[in-house]
């Protein structure tokens, strides 16, 4: 492995009842916060009313913007940095899933900027402080309430790009497993796909000597893989919720990397396909990652998939070659996404031959190749959406 520094200041505040904290937490920021949700789960689900209560309780002046859309838009970011601005808001609190919570870090990070957010995601302004931010996670996925990520889309040029900056970890983040208890099968199962697609970026690397980082890995997916059908089995079980909840944060707080950078070229080409269809990020994952897995299979590279395979999908390699083991591993892997109901073709979306050649120019927007385990230009791009349609 490589050298390297780890640290990561999100303190996590993990477990049932566990939302009696965010008044301590967050009184020393100061009491104008500003609370931004999305499309309304959380009045259905009673965590808005805490969350207010809470508030109460330091005597919190509270702002609100609403409506944060899955796939968050720089059009709603900037409605929260005027919020910031006119409003002098000193905390910010994200109350959702991973899109609220992406959204909340451009708007801290917009709010202390005259420049405008979009020109921070797309990396032509740095970013150089930001308001302080908390997070309550209603949703296991993306691992955003522990990372310093966001992912932002723009409508009018069909981008969605992911950036991230040293300002923009929450300060805290309170998990709760019973808030997802509400969580609709559809958007389980994305969860479910994300997380372990995050563990599958990180696992295709370059970098030798990973031994430990791989069965951490390995461990995470075995969990997730294990739980995630007794979980769609029984939605309200605590354990279950718990399990995947812990999952989705270990799966992209940057401890799994540590020594090493992941491939993450399946997320760029899923950017691009939501950046022209805004289908759910998890779905599109579903789609994608098999399909990149047999692109980039080769016999030099096939002993990683290999191990894959063996260790995680049980497969016998008994009198076969790396190759043959490597593919039954990602048959496997397909198979089990598709038995717990995640799609495996574009055409599920909708989504035909006549938009191949503008997805896959997104995917080279900000470079021209782009994925470590084997570099990848715009053809790679069509031919792995070909094969996914
Ligand atoms: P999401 O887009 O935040 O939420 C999806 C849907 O789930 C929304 O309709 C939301 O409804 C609903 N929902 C959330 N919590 C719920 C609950 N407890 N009960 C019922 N419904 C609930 O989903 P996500 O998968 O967490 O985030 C996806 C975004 O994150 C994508 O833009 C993706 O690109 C990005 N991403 C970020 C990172 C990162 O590290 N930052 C990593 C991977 C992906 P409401 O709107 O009504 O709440
Ligand atoms: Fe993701």
């Amino acid at each position: 492995m490589e050298n390297f520094v780890y640290q990561n200041p999100t303190k996590l505040i993990f477990g049932k009842g566990q939302l009696d904290k965010l008044s301590d937490e967050i009184k020393p920021y100061g009491k104008r916060v500003l609370i931004v949700y999305g499309g309304g789960s959380i009045k259905r689900n009673g965590v808005y009313d805490n969350v207010i209560n809470e508030l109460g309780k330091i005597g919190a002046e509270v702002f609100e913007l609403s409506g944060v859309e899955p796939n968050p838009r720089i059009t709603t970011v900037r409605k929260g940095v005027e919020i910031c601005k006119n409003e002098a808001i000193e905390f910010l609190l994200a109350v959702g899933g991973g899109s609220t919570i992406d959204c909340t870090k451009a708007i801290a990070v917009g709010a202390t900027t005259e420049a405008d957010m979009w020109d921070v995601v797309t990396k032509k302004v740095k970013a150089e402080s930001a308001l302080p931010f908390g997070t309550v996670l209603t949703l296991a996925a993306t691992g955003s309430e522990m990372n310093a990520g966001s992912v932002i889309t723009n409508w009018e040029t069909n981008e969605k790009h992911g950036w991230g900056s040293p300002f923009s970890f929450p300060r805290f983040s309170i998990l709760d497993p019973v808030h997802t208890f509400s969580v609709p099968r559809d958007q389980t199962i994305y969860g479910i796909v994300d997380m372990m697609s995050h563990v599958l970026e990180h696992y295709f690397h370059q970098t030798p000597n990973t031994a430990i980082q791989d069965r951490w890995c390995e461990g995470i997916l075995l969990t997730i893989i294990e739980t995630a059908p007794k979980l769609l089995g029984q939605p309200d079980n605590y354990d279950y919720r718990s399990t995947v909840m812990l999952g989705g944060t270990l799966a992209l707080n940057n401890m799994l990397n540590m020594g090493y950078q992941g491939d993450w070229a399946t997320h760029n080409l899923e950017h691009a396909v939501s950046a022209v269809h805004d289908i759910p990020h998890g779905g599109g994952l579903a789609i994608l990652f098999p399909n990149w897995m047999k692109h980039v299979l080769d016999e030099e590279n096939a002993p990683r998939f290999k191990q894959l395979a063996i260790r995680v999908f049980g497969v016998d390699a008994t009198g076969k070659s790396d190759k043959e083991v490597a593919l039954e591993g990602i048959d496997r892997l397909s198979d089990f996404w598709s038995s717990i109901g995640a799609p495996s073709t574009l055409a599920d979306y909708n989504i035909d031959e006549s938009s191949i050649d503008v997805m896959a120019e997104k995917t080279v927007i900000a470079r021209p190749e782009f994925g470590v385990y084997k570099r990848l230009n715009k053809q790679d791009s069509v031919e792995i959406f070909k094969a996914s349609l």
